[in-house]
């Protein structure tokens, strides 16, 4: 990994703290510096983690007091520098609506998963990542099974579009064992939950984690979408 960041970077970060000092929060306008968190003397390489937005004054004060030995500790600048990007860049997250369905008949376990972007105004990326409650601990999508819910694969929402009918097949090994050989009452029973990650990725590349929401499987229900929310 280079030392120095790239231009790419630094374009980056100017951007998502809107050119404002990541620590005392002044609009700096051109009189702002691209600060290494875990200086290059200690191993700190150009990865976009290990960047803070400075202006000149904490910039200074920052190398200074290092030398005293009394520096800012490197994870509160990342969580002071997170603040300010995410006050700068929250505008751009366009809401994003998500479900589990077995809508239109759909056998288990192929699963329906619609999504949208709710918003008017921004598009933007959505990685998912998918766990599901099975052998008593959680199992996320193997990586390379399927790049759609294991988080690899971004997904484009556009806003003013209606919902994406995505669908999956849940693996066996997300599964309690013989779950499929189960009557409709027992899987009801059983509670089989799903849990779903969004990271949405906003128009200026920065990504943003949800918190993960959770669904159970529930084929008994009325309703045709056979899953519930389980917050
Ligand atoms: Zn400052």
């Amino acid at each position: 990994m280079a030392k120095e960041f790239s231009e790419d970077t630094k374009n980056k970060v100017l951007l998502w703290s809107d050119r404002h000092c990541c620590l005392c929060k002044k609009a700096c306008g051109v009189d702002i510096q691209v600060h290494h968190i875990i200086p290059k003397e200690k191993k700190g390489t150009g990865v976009i983690d290990n960047a803070i937005p400075l202006c000149y004054d904490c910039h200074a004060k920052v190398h200074y007091s290092s030398l005293q030995g009394n520096s800012i500790k490197p994870n509160e600048l990342k969580r002071r520098r997170d603040q300010i990007y995410e006050e700068f860049t929250h505008h751009l997250l366009s809401p994003v609506m998500f479900l589990l369905t077995q809508r239109g008949g759909r056998e288990f376990p192929s699963i329906g998963f619609d999504i949208r972007n709710t918003g008017n105004t921004y598009p933007i990326g959505v990685r998912v990542d998918l766990y599901a409650y099975a052998k008593r601990k959680e199992i996320h999508f193997k990586k390379g099974e399927n790049g759609y819910y294991s988080g690899r694969h971004i997904w484009n929402l556009n806003p003013g579009k209606g919902f994406i009918n995505a669908n999956f097949i849940l693996p066996d090994y997300m599964m309690p064992v013989g779950f499929t050989e189960l009557t409709a009452e027992e899987q009801s029973s059983y509670k089989l939950q799903i849990r779903i990650k969004l990271t949405i990725i906003d128009i200026l590349e920065r990504e943003h984690e949800l918190l993960p929401e959770g669904f159970i499987y529930s084929p008994t229900i009325q309703s045709e979408q056979k899953w519930y929310a389980e917050p």
